[in-house]
């Protein structure tokens, strides 16, 4: 599926049917067809007799505009359809209408969040040039919140590090944490490595991003192989941290998460290896 963001509809004018991501608290609207579920396609919004609160436009996914709008509290959803959250977003429709959705939940937040200044406490107008909205008083712009965080997949040999962040929950994944102000990503990377785990690395390379959604991360992650030191537990963000070989796997996060991806990558290189 092809999605072309953009900020503002077409000036060539809109397509016949829409997709429209209805936005309500942190869950999305949903249409339970015979055996499958979609995102509502709508020739105008006002079809479902929803009241709205916002609405923006997202872009262009293949022949159709998107659009998000938000529903107040508590409304019902019209017959056939259902609000859900963004993991079953992506169960039931898969990766990209979940990216879909996570963004238009981060647009709709944003706009909610933003209405009057952090700085001056004045009223913000949304711009039509670039997703921001601009103090009406002091001319301070906000975009919409973006933190990026790096995960990390060191190997040594035929061995992953993974790490298990909660007594409560028995699952291992990759190193991961958001970057400092003033950080490089790859900075980043040694940084969490070295802190959570006491290991050095080396040959930090980019393996793929994710926007994450929860509530508003970008993970950028890495592969990266070991280069010393013994693991240490100094900074109290992990239970355990361990070297795991494929045959000795715990349990992993879930195929959504770009953990999962980077461990997956791992495992199919030393099955070819
Ligand atoms: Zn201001």
């Amino acid at each position: 599926m092809k999605f072309v963001f953009r900020i503002l509809p077409p000036k060539e004018g809109l397509t016949e049917l829409s997709w429209w991501f209805v936005i309500q608290e942190e869950r999305v609207l949903i249409q339970q067809k015979s055996n499958s579920t979609t995102i509502p396609l709508l020739r105008t919004i006002s079809e479902l007799g929803l009241s709205i609160l916002r609405q923006h436009y997202l872009g262009r996914l293949e022949e159709c505009d998107c659009f998000t709008v938000e529903v107040p509290q508590g409304c019902d959803p019209p017959h056939g359809m259902r609000f859900e959250g963004l993991r079953e977003v992506y169960s039931l429709m898969g990766e990209e209408y979940f990216s879909l959705a996570g963004g238009a939940l981060q647009i709709i937040d944003w706009d909610r969040t933003n209405q009057f200044c952090g700085r001056c406490g004045s009223k913000t107008r949304t711009l039509e040039t670039e997703r921001a909205k601009q103090c009406l008083q002091c001319g301070l712009l906000h975009f919409p919140r973006l933190a990026p965080a790096i995960i990390v997949l060191v190997s040594r040999g035929r061995e992953a590090l993974l790490a298990r962040r909660r007594i409560e929950t028995p699952m291992y994944g990759a190193i991961a944490g958001f970057v400092e102000p003033g950080e490089t990503l790859e900075q980043a990377v040694e940084r969490e490595v070295r802190e959570e785990t006491g290991v050095r690395i080396r040959d930090i390379q980019y393996f793929a991003s994710q926007p994450w959604p929860f509530p508003h991360s970008l993970m950028i992650g890495f592969t990266a192989n070991y280069a010393g030191g013994e693991i240490t537990l100094n900074d109290g963000e992990n239970v355990d941290v361990r070297w795991f070989t494929a045959d000795n796997l715990p349990q992993l996060p879930g195929k959504l998460s770009i953990a999962r991806k980077l461990i997956d990558s791992f495992l199919e290189k030393q099955a070819n290896s």
